[in-house]
């Protein structure tokens, strides 16, 4: 009998965030696959929070580059192995924080071992953004506002384009683009900006003053909400 593959979406990084879904496929899981490395892991850190054994965790390093052959690489030797648990009987959770369907790399081995013929279940997840919002009370898009959200690849022009025409822009991987936001910010000071970090975790920060956020080194995990004020 072959066993069953979860992609289970963790949330982004407070372990009550976790949907009673995702716990409950950790916890019939054999095995659980983890981005990270021994000394770092945001998801190794959510599952350690939660009522699950850590003892089946298998925590897997990919290397973070543009180029993706080396993470492919990666994830193809990770696929060939779940693929023969999998064989055998076993029941596989491969984790994603956030939102396992937002901007996450183990898309592709999702994809690679669908293609080998082992399909997953995807469980759905807090993506880190709407976890922002919540944190800071914000009403992220009202009425008939429009949200666009921008991987860490952006102008400032697009920010201005995109803001004066009343959108509110979410912008991820904020360390990609730091020259470009400051660029804009300087330039832009009338909207109001709304800087996170590490959400949900004992380092979360939350920051609306500009000269504040101007002078922040943006870690990782950093995005931004900005919404448009037009005068
Ligand atoms: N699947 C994730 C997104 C992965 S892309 C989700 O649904 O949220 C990685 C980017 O997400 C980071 O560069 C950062 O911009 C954002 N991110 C993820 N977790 C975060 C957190 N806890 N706090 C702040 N930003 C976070």
């Amino acid at each position: 009998m072959q066993g069953k593959i979860s992609g289970v979406s963790l949330g982004p990084g407070e372990p009550e965030l976790i949907t009673l879904k995702a716990l409950k496929a950790l916890q019939e899981a054999d095995i659980i696959y983890c981005p990270g490395t021994q000394t770092k892991s945001r998801s190794r850190d959510i599952l350690q929070a939660l009522p699950i054994s850590m003892k089946e965790v298998r925590l897997f390093h990919v290397p973070m580059s543009k180029d993706r052959t080396l993470a492919n690489q990666t994830y193809d030797a990770i696929c060939t192995e779940i693929a023969a648990l999998v064989s055998t009987g076993k029941n596989i959770a491969i984790t994603a924080e956030g939102d396992s369907g937002f901007y996450s790399s183990v898309n592709y081995m999702f994809d690679k071992l669908t293609s080998m013929g082992f399909p997953i279940t995807t469980i759905a997840g807090v993506p880190a953004f709407i976890a922002a919002g919540a944190i800071s009370g914000l009403h992220i898009v009202k009425q008939e506002e429009k949200l666009v959200v921008l991987p860490g690849i952006v102008t400032a022009e697009e920010l201005d384009s995109l803001l004066t025409s009343g959108h509110v822009v979410v912008i991820m991987k904020l360390s990609q683009c730091t020259d470009e936001i400051h660029r804009f910010m300087q330039a832009n000071r009338q909207h109001e900006f709304h800087y996170y970090e590490n959400v949900g975790t004992l380092s979360e920060l939350h920051e609306t003053d500009k000269r504040s956020i101007l002078n922040r080194t943006f870690p990782y995990f950093s995005l931004m909400i900005i919404q448009p004020h037009i005068i």
